[in-house]
């Protein structure tokens, strides 16, 4: 693959030089296949179309193609996590958009600006030929339904889960470091407690200021030491962080996740041990999950993570799911995609992009660990700001991605007996 985009480099470096004119054209993703990309190699995919670059004559080799659009190479790669990314991208061209990405070609100038806002958040890097950003119409294998896991979906429900996230918005902020941290995350452990869990609050620190991440333990009935981690972000951030930021689906709908996964489970036995985590830190770049790994956790344990977060919110029907992740992950991303097409009517699509929250660390370290977020996380509405509010979310949509995680999690991790 590296030999193969060294060589493809020189060749578009060559094509730029030498050709009069590059287009781009943009194909359905579902008319392209491999013999198509093998024969026009320079695509790139991105959810429901297909991107590809070459010469006007490529344009009678291509399926339904839309109108061609001149470009000159280098194209790059814009993944934004913070407002959407046409906003994050000023003074580039935007050749294509899909769900937070964007390809665009913008004056080297251009291109160094925006190199230096980078953040946790924002991203830009040369678009690498024949790569898949999202795929939609990957084929997911179905399985057939285990009775024993649908009867532990049943556990979840719409007014459970929504009357956690509502508990956690009335906090009125979860930022990292206001003044309530403490009181929160003891309520925490104690909730995590409740469910006859083993929890502790873990304090870390951050500018000079104790923050604390919350764990929770449910042992495994095997004799391994594998562990599955269920996780996602407590914190919340807005323009008035300290006082109001509500950060509703941004993240109370993934700490509610966890909770409620962590819930379902009591009176289940599983066979590996599962480690759920509320981390802190995360909008001040992932700082309570560095903690937690470099402290407390051994990475050669953990067989898998899931990391849930911003999953409430949903603009479109049918409902879809991104599922993220990195190649590393890809037996792990295929199992969760099943679980979603099982048991749940929404769709899967998967991205090997992965970035921007705290399944990120755990990758950078080989551990497998995929994102589970809604599928229109860019347009949700008052993103990072004191509007992301209860009353944009869909509690129907919110429980069904609990479900796959609580699906993905009893197939990952084991399990025994119902016990109900
Ligand atoms: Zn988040």
């Amino acid at each position: 693959m590296q030999k193969l985009t060294v060589f493809y480099s020189i060749f578009f470096f060559l094509s730029a030089l030498y050709a009069d004119n590059l287009f781009l054209y943009k194909v359905p993703s579902s008319l392209t296949d491999t013999r198509l990309k093998t024969d026009c190699p320079m695509w790139i995919e991105l959810g429901d179309q297909t991107l590809f670059v070459g010469d006007q004559d490529m344009a009678a080799r291509l399926p339904l193609i839309s109108a061609p659009v001149a470009v000159n190479l280098p194209l790059y790669l814009g993944m934004s996590k913070k407002g959407t990314v046409t906003e994050c991208l000023t003074g580039g061209k935007i050749l294509a958009l899909h769900d937070g990405f964007a390809v665009f070609s913008a004056p080297q100038l251009v291109i160094k600006a925006l190199a230096i806002t980078q953040d946790e958040h924002f991203r830009i890097l040369p678009v690498e030929f024949g790569e898949t950003i999202v795929a939609e119409h990957q084929g997911v294998r179905l399985k057939e339904a285990d009775p024993r896991v649908s009867s532990l979906l049943e556990r979840i429900s719409e007014e459970k889960v929504m009357s956690v996230v509502k508990k956690l918005v009335n906090y009125g902020t979860r930022y990292t470091t206001a003044l309530n941290n403490g009181q929160i995350a003891i309520e925490m452990q104690a909730l995590f407690a409740s469910f006859g869990l083993q929890s502790r609050v873990i304090e870390y620190s951050l500018w000079d200021t104790a923050v604390y991440n919350i764990e929770a333990v449910k042992k495994g009935t095997g004799n391994g030491n594998k562990k599955v981690l269920v996780v996602g972000h407590l914190d919340s951030i807005s323009e008035k962080q300290m006082t109001d930021a509500p950060g509703a689906d941004d993240n109370a709908s993934g700490s509610a996740g966890v909770l409620a996964v962590a819930e379902a489970l009591q009176g289940i036995e599983l066979e590996k041990t599962v480690i759920f985590m509320l981390f802190t830190g995360e909008e001040q770049g992932l700082k309570g999950s560095e903690d937690y790994i470099r402290k407390h956790v051994v990475m050669d344990d953990i067989e898998a993570v899931l990391n849930m977060d911003m999953i409430g919110f949903c603009s479109k029907q049918p409902g879809a799911v991104l599922l993220e992740t990195e190649r590393l992950a890809e037996s792990l991303v295929q199992r969760i995609a099943t679980a979603t097409r099982t048991y749940t009517d929404l769709v899967p699509s998967i991205s090997y992009y992965a970035w921007g929250s705290d399944h990120e660390p755990f990758l950078k370290r080989n551990v497998p660990a995929v994102l589970i977020i809604e599928k229109d996380w860019a347009e949700s509405p008052g993103y990072h700001t004191t509007k992301d509010t209860i009353d944009n979310l869909r509690g129907d949509y919110l429980v069904k991605l609990v479900r796959i995680n609580l699906a993905a999690l009893a197939d990952l991790a084991g399990l025994q007996q119902p016990g109900f």
